[in-house]
């Protein structure tokens, strides 16, 4: 059956990035005689300007009924003095909440060509491949009761609440299991087990899906010690899974290893594996239309939809192999140009040359 793939270009340079990507799938499509196919709405300011709503009825039923979605970014200078409910940013909350996207996936992969860039020693960081699962729709980000309160006694007094149910916990672990068995078989959860009971019960459920996942290696690290480990040893993780809150800290300071935010794809999945795939970084407006944005976030972003929506393992990996390839060819888009170390055998290309050249190492291999 004809897979359909969803575009979301939105704003900046969004349109830019998402057009290379979609040259890109088009290319493995002819490649391997894939059955799938495009369609395209609307998202975030774009879609303010002309449906006068971020996430519009059209592209909400487009997107309900799409297999995979691929965004670009959203978001702009344009639309800044808009109230917060109103703003291009809010398109992406509702996509997540109306798709019910329960599990994010942040890879931090550092090509060793790259490792400059990071903030930590290259012999640390080069060739780091690490992939964070992050809970995104539960824990003490929703949890209630929640508020700021005057008590009796007349002092303000601030509330979250951090909860998971163990049907939460199971689904993200199971998904956690399944992302490191298609990688190197190792997982790694991340919790307070010795302070918070809510993540006493996640290290138990997570414990209780061992026995169904044989040949995954699973291993538990309070939060405090995988935040040092993340920054001292960072190679030593495969596949890292946490809460919301762990999550959004410890993916960023992974993101933060690579250096490179022009790099880094993303994935937010539902329960059945239909997701949402978008590079880390913004909609770039300062540099939008200009065709200096680099667009291998967003072709890796494909690559990750290929291997977790569309079950095209090894689409995904030559996908994957290609942009490797660009980059110890030397090429280079501006923003990761200055961490090449020296300038010998590095070539400057804008947006769509960098396309044009992961189409010809797609056709090389
Ligand atoms: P940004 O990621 O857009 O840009 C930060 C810096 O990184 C800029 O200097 C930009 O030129 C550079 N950069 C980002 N992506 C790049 C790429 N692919 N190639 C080369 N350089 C790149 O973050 P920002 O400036 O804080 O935000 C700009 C707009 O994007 C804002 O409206 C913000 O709300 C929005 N935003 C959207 C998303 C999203 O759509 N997921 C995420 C973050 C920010």
């Amino acid at each position: 059956m004809t897979q359909q793939i969803l575009l979301l270009p939105g704003d900046g340079i969004g349109p830019e990035v998402v057009a290379q990507a979609r040259r890109v799938l088009e290319k493995v499509k002819a490649q391997h005689t894939l059955d799938f196919s495009f369609d395209e709405a609307l998202i975030g300011g774009a879609a303010i300007n002309d449906e006068g709503a971020a996430y519009p009825d059209s592209t909400q039923m487009r997107a309900r009924e799409a297999d995979a979605i691929l965004l670009g970014a959203v978001g702009g200078p344009q639309w800044d003095s808009l109230p917060a409910p109103e703003r291009p940013e809010r398109g992406l909350l509702a996509i997540r909440s109306d798709l019910d996207l329960f599990c994010n996936l942040r890879p931090a992969m550092l090509f060793p060509e790259l490792a400059q860039a990071s903030s930590l020693r290259p012999d640390l960081v080069a060739g780091l491949d690490i992939l964070i699962v992050r809970e995104l729709t539960g824990g003490i980000y929703f949890g209630e009761p929640r508020g700021i309160y005057t008590r009796e006694d007349g002092v303000r007094e601030g509330v979250n609440t951090d909860r998971y149910d163990e049907d939460e916990i199971r689904r993200i672990g199971r998904l956690a299991f399944e992302a490191a068995m298609k990688r190197n078989g190792r997982l790694c959860s991340v919790d307070k087990a010795n302070v918070l009971e809510v993540t006493m019960l996640w290290r138990e459920i997570l414990e209780s899906l061992r026995p169904e996942y044989p040949a995954v290696e699973l291993s538990h690290l309070y939060v405090d010690n995988a935040a040092m480990q993340l920054v001292r040893a960072p190679k030593q993780f495969d596949v890292m899974v946490t809460g919301n809150l762990f999550g959004d800290v410890l993916s960023d300071i992974a993101a933060m290893l690579t250096g490179s935010i022009g790099m880094l794809p993303s994935a937010s999945l539902n329960a059945e594996s239909r997701g949402l795939y978008e590079p880390v970084h913004g909609s770039a407006p300062d540099i939008a239309g200009q065709n200096l944005a680099n667009p291998l976030a967003t072709i890796l972003s494909a690559a990750m939809m290929c291997r977790y929506s569309l079950q095209l393992n090894l689409v995904a990996d030559c996908i994957e192999r290609a942009v490797a390839s660009v980059i110890t060819q030397g090429l280079r888009t501006p923003d990761i140009a200055a961490d090449s170390g020296s300038a010998e055998g590095i070539t400057i290309v804008g947006t769509t040359e960098m396309g044009d050249a992961v189409i010809s190492a797609l056709d090389s291999q």
